[in-house]
């Protein structure tokens, strides 16, 4: 008996891992700090401008990229940009361990740019550098959920789509780095339909398509990443989950593998190139959750993340 139950648990829990994910949630529990818009993560500001976070402390965030550097002092609430004084910090604060500064510091920074923003493609191209060399490859990078679908909410109560977002912003930065060519299917909280994410892909005829998101269960023990192929995929596409499996592996998140399974998520299906869906972790998990957050964690995620598809690309 007590078997059976814990059989129909875990099967409902498979079905609202499988099914729930991509639907709206139905969960609004919680801190709802992405109410206040004007605030934005420093990696999606990093992000925006071409750069990524090389340094954060409580006194000193640094922002870089082959060209520029953009400091910024919280306590001393003043911001540099290649070492010449800006303004004010203005509103920053911490959200779950993630620092978030007011919007419209984005603009002023682009001003300062040594290199003027202008000459970056509007979806985040990278910087120029000596050692770039294009791969010829195309990447689509799809973070889950957005706008008014938020996904999951997790136990401290942010959002699934904020941490995709987060994570694949840092995944696809690191890829331009290594000369892949990178679309995003959403660079910033707004809502794109599955169907349209998986034609995002074959438009741009896309070596592959890799799909972030976080997972969510009633049982609060489950933990894990999982990495999801569809189950008419093809040997590529379990190539390459193997690949960000093994790199995911290894990356000492403390976050442990679920490895690769099969499920029929739509963007999966309606793909035409090798497409791989990663679940980062269980948001309804307390630590998985909280580490989920940490911008150590995310770097580490993200750089796993780029290391497997480099790999599968390697390994073809
Ligand atoms: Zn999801």
């Amino acid at each position: 008996m007590r078997k059976n139950a814990s059989l129909v648990l875990l099967f409902a829990c498979t079905i609202l891992a499988a099914a729930g994910c991509q639907m709206p949630s139905q969960r609004t529990a919680g801190r709802p700090y992405l109410a206040d818009e004007e605030l934005i993560s420093i990696h999606y500001l990093a992000g925006r401008l071409g750069m990524t976070v090389s340094q954060e402390t409580n006194e000193k965030i640094i922002l870089s990229n082959a060209t520029n550097t953009a400091a910024i002092y919280p306590k001393l609430n003043q911001i540099y940009v290649n070492n010449e004084y800006l303004g004010s910090v203005g509103r920053i604060k911490k959200i779950d361990g993630l620092t978030h500064i007011r919007a419209s510091v984005e603009a002023e920074i682009r001003g300062k740019l040594a290199k003027p923003a202008a000459e970056y493609t509007p979806k985040y191209q990278p910087p120029v550098k000596s050692d770039w060399e294009p791969s010829g490859k195309t990447v689509v990078i799809d973070p889950g959920h957005g706008g008014k679908d938020p996904g999951a909410t997790s136990t401290h109560g942010f959002y699934e789509k904020t941490v995709n977002l987060d994570v694949a912003l840092q995944v696809a930065q690191l890829l331009r780095n290594k000369g892949h060519k990178v679309i995003m299917t959403r660079d910033s909280d707004v809502f794109i339909e599955l169907e349209e994410r998986a034609a995002i892909a074959n438009r741009s005829r896309a070596n592959i398509f890799v799909s972030i998101h976080a997972d969510s269960c009633a049982t609060s023990s489950k933990n894990g990443f999982t990495l999801y192929v569809a189950r008419s995929g093809s040997a590529s596409s379990t190539r390459l989950a193997d690949a960000i499996d093994n790199c995911m592996a290894q990356a000492k998140t403390g976050i442990s593998s679920n490895s690769v399974r099969k499920a029929d998520y739509r963007v999966l299906t309606h793909t035409r190139c090798p497409a791989v869906l990663i679940e980062l972790g269980y948001l309804s998990n307390y630590w998985e959750a909280k580490q989920l957050r940490n911008v150590e964690m995310q770097k580490r995620l993200a750089n796993a993340i780029a290391d497997g598809i480099t790999d599968y690309f390697r390994n073809r």
